[in-house]
């Protein structure tokens, strides 16, 4: 990476402002870096260049790739804020500030993992330039994973799949999420990875790419009749969101039909849809599968038309409809939608961020202000934290018997009781998430009961109680009847 690239790709977006800042911070940022490196054994300065490429990609003013390429002075070099304030001006040096200040996420424990999403929320309501740096930092950070011992591999991924990426999708840009995501994947669940990728780019490669002609074929020439200029992509869900589809619904690869999109890129928003009457008129809609989000935009700011439909040989395929700007916004999110084009018009703000502010003036607490904020993050899974601090993902409504299994089988096949939050609880009561939960055991307990198949809520809880109920009392006959089999 060089600043004049990162330059270029500045100007390709702003033909008419002049980068000269850029630069002169690239200087000042290598001279104070100088002599530090990379664990790739790179010279440190290529890391804020990278931030500043990615800030540039994503359509960022001049003062955020600015405060990208110094983002790391203060903290690790010998040039303080000051510096940077007399040398680049007040806006340059706040948004360095706000990343200082958010410092170094770590994740450890309920208390500090509920501390690094308040800090998160926080300095995204004074300014969401300061989350985009961030985020820039750590993507890559995580594509830089490699040289990292494992131990910190892991860490690292975790934090990144379990605050940056689900914070980057209520912001909706989507394509750091996934990248995100994907990246996380990868170290996380190497082995799944590996194999998803290999059925997703290389065994059904050519399959799926004659599907796609087929269908371009039929609808390119009947839009051309209609006047109608278009784009047609094919969009590829992301290996992680395909992986999570096929745990949660517990099916194979072959067996996903939405992995698969194909988007519909047209000038103006009446022909979203006069394109949508063309392709439900060319192929049988999919009961329940139409989304108008163009008329009812989705809380942050997405618009789109979406369907799916059979298509050729049956099989059902989804199509998103947009205008090119509904496009750039969904890839960007609020860098595309409200801050990059509304910054100087006001009151384009996510009705969210007002919130964060308003609740954050009245509430000091930080338990307190995180179940304040509703933001559907979450959506439908659960953060659990063992004493240790270990956390565990679960789905909704997940009780303490979902949670013993996801620790561990013997600790699920013991379980009595459980302390939620520092208080006794039954093995049915509905965790929330942010709870700690500790298991009680018994030591002697072999087998779990088959009673808590009424509540447990998780794939794993629900087949390992069939698994072991289901031999428990055999096997307790066996013990005492020698030479049975
Ligand atoms: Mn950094």
């Amino acid at each position: 990476m060089t600043i004049d690239r990162v330059i270029k790709k500045f100007i390709d977006n702003n033909p008419t402002s002049d980068p000269e800042i850029l630069r002169l911070a690239y200087d000042f940022a290598a001279e104070a870096h100088r002599g530090q490196f990379r664990k790739s054994g790179e010279p440190y300065i290529i890391h804020p260049l990278y931030v500043a490429y990615l800030l540039a990609e994503m359509k960022a003013d001049l003062a955020t790739i600015t405060a990208g390429i110094l983002h790391d002075v203060p903290e690790d070099t010998e040039r303080t804020l000051e510096d940077l304030k007399k040398e680049f001006g007040t806006e340059v040096a706040n948004l360095v500030k706000g990343i200082t200040k958010l410092g170094k996420i770590k994740y450890r424990g309920l208390e500090r993992y509920r501390e690094n999403l308040k800090k998160m929320f926080l300095a995204m309501a004074m300014d969401v330039r300061v989350i985009f740096i961030k985020f820039c930092d750590r993507l890559h950070n995580m594509r830089t994973l490699d040289y990292l011992p494992e131990e910190k591999q892991q860490r690292i991924a975790k934090e990144t799949l379990e605050i940056y990426a689900p914070i980057a999708g209520i912001l909706g840009i989507w394509r750091l999420k996934w990248q995100l995501e994907d990246l996380c994947f990868k170290y996380l669940y190497p082995e799944e990875y590996h194999k998803l990728e290999y059925e997703y780019e290389v065994e059904q490669k050519a399959e799926r790419n004659d599907f796609f002609n087929t269908i371009k074929k039929n609808i390119t020439p009947i839009l051309k009749d209609q006047k109608i200029q278009n784009e047609i992509e094919v969009r590829f869900k992301h290996l992680y969101s395909i992986y999570q589809k096929m745990k949660s619904k517990d099916r194979r690869f072959d067996e996903i039909y939405d992995v698969f999109a194909l988007r519909v890129i047209v000038p103006a928003i009446d022909d979203c849809y006069k394109a949508l009457g063309i392709i439900h008129t060319l192929w049988r809609p999919k009961p329940n599968r139409f989304k108008d989000y163009i008329a009812v935009p989705k809380p942050n700011g997405y618009r789109s038309l979406h369907t799916t439909i059979f298509g050729p040989e049956g099989k059902a395929v989804e199509f998103q409809i947009r205008t090119q700007e509904m496009h750039e916004e969904s890839l960007y999110g609020l860098a595309a939608h409200w801050y990059y084009k509304a910054k100087n018009q006001g009151g384009m703000q996510p009705h969210w961020v007002k919130e964060i502010i308003d609740i954050q003036k009245e509430i000091s607490d930080t338990n307190e202000l995180i179940k304040n904020i509703k933001l559907d993050i979450f959506n439908d899974r659960i953060f659990v934290f063992s004493p240790k601090g270990d956390v565990f993902e679960l789905s909704e409504q997940s009780t303490p018997i979902d949670f013993a299994y996801a620790v561990h089988t013997n600790i699920g096949n013991q379980a009595t009781g459980a302390i939620v939050n520092d208080r006794l609880s039954k093995l049915d009561q509905e965790l929330k998430n942010g709870d700690l939960v500790e298991i009680i055991t018994e030591k002697g307990r072999q087998y779990p009961n088959r009673d808590w198949l009424k509540f447990a809520k998780t794939k794993r809880a629900r087949d390992r109680i069939r698994q072991f109920a289901k031999k428990g009392p055999l096997e307790n006959i066996k013990r005492f009847i020698p030479g049975m089999k």
